[in-house]
């Protein structure tokens, strides 16, 4: 397997500029398009060039990242699921399951990460789904909720009870006992195929179980939920540039009262704290990043204060854009109307705003006393 050849950055900029508007409204992006993506190493920048991948590191995938998600967030949530898996192939598989899983997932098949369930949400303990291993074969049966991505999946990457502890096992979508049931109308998101998926009693060759199997819950789910949240916290930084972007546009050029809006200290104040959203939201996902790259300590801190400032600082910001544009942007199909509904998601997804401030409230319990 040789190295992709495509610039992943052009081939975004081609693939998707433009067209984010549209796919919303129709709820559906060309599965085509998210094929080329994969093909084109946009979808998981950082697998090593000896698998397909562009082989970047953590803060390159970031910054390419944030170009999505101000380009279209619902190509930045298959960015975020796909890359996801890849991460789980890559830290907890083996030679045989990398060179098994990670060829397709950069030659344009794509996956969506399936941990939630209809009564584990927040709290990823109580999944029930079940996941036994006999024989050389692996059994899962379960109900997940929400995946992304599903209604394009190639492969789904499943949490489950397993021997006590938990398991992560990489389920095609096409084996017998799976059904996608597409969810219909996200709030935000729109194009991004979230559906249910029902396992019933899905028999698979044991490579499709990822080692570490077993082990409580909090290893191999927990480091794929960071790189879930650092991901999630580049695409706000994106959110935040695409409202930035169109509000200093409007304001600088419409006129209310004789003045441009921009001159009315009220909205000015609104434009100086998107720029400081901006500029903050790029330094706490750099520094995530970093950490994720140089495997430093303060990763798991690094990426929750990433995740939280991102999508709070979204919300907040796409909220402000639409209170400067107002009618301007009050109609589907815009793209300040787009963000201010994907936004809200941010502060649900990879960790909603409330765990993220436990966590980091047990951080300071920790570090502080
Ligand atoms: C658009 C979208 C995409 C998604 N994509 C995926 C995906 O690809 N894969 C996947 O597995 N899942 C996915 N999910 C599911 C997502 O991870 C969950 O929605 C999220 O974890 C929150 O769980 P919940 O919706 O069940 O809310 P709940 O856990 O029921 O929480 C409801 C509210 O209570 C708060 N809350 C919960 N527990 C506490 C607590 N201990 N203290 C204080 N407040 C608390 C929460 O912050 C929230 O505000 C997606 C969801 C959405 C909406």
């Amino acid at each position: 397997m040789t190295a992709v050849v495509t610039d992943p950055v052009a081939a975004l900029s081609r693939l998707v500029a433009g067209h984010a508007d549209d796919w919303d409204r129709a709820g559906r992006l060309p599965t085509r398009v998210a094929r080329e993506l994969g093909a084109a190493g946009v979808l998981c920048a950082q697998v090593p060039a000896r698998h397909g991948g562009p082989g970047w590191d953590a803060v390159a995938d970031g910054r390419l990242t944030a170009q999505a998600g101000e380009l279209c967030s619902s190509t930045r949530s298959l960015m975020t699921s796909q890359g996801m898996v890849a991460w789980a192939v890559t830290r907890w598989g083996e030679d045989r399951h990398q060179a098994r899983f990670l060829p397709p997932l950069t030659g344009g098949s794509l996956a969506g990460v399936a941990f939630s369930e209809e009564d584990a949400g927040s709290d990823l303990s109580g999944v029930r789904t079940e996941i036994t291993h006999e024989a050389g074969r692996v059994r899962v049966t379960g109900r997940k909720v929400w995946v992304t991505g599903a209604v394009y999946a190639d492969l789904v990457l499943v949490l489950g009870r397993y021997a006590g502890g938990t398991a992560l096992v990489l389920v095609p979508t096409d084996a017998p006992g799976v059904t996608v049931l597409p969810r219909p109308d996200p709030v935000g998101c729109r194009a991004a195929g979230h559906a249910d998926v029902v396992l019933d009693d899905v028999l698979l060759d044991e490579i499709h179980l990822l080692p570490g199997a077993g082990a409580p819950f909090g290893l191999p789910a927990q480091s794929v939920l960071l790189a879930g949240r650092i991901s999630v916290a580049w695409g706000c930084l994106g959110i935040i540039r695409a409202c930035l972007r169109s509000t200093a546009r409007h304001a600088a050029t419409r006129r209310q009262s004789g003045v441009r809006l921009a001159e009315h200290q009220l909205v000015a104040r609104r434009l100086g704290e998107m720029v400081a959203a901006e500029q903050a939201v790029l330094r706490v996902c750099e520094h995530a990043a970093a950490a994720w790259r140089d495997g430093s300590p303060d990763l798991p801190a690094a990426a929750l204060v990433a995740k939280h400032e991102g999508a709070t600082r979204a919300a907040g910001t796409a909220s402000s854009a639409m209170q400067v544009l107002a009618s301007a942007a009050a109609r589907d199909g815009h793209p300040v109307a787009r963000a201010y509904r994907d936004a809200k998601l941010m502060e649900i997804i990879e960790g909603s705003t409330e765990i993220c401030q436990l966590e980091l409230a047990d951080a300071a319990v920790r570090e502080w006393t």
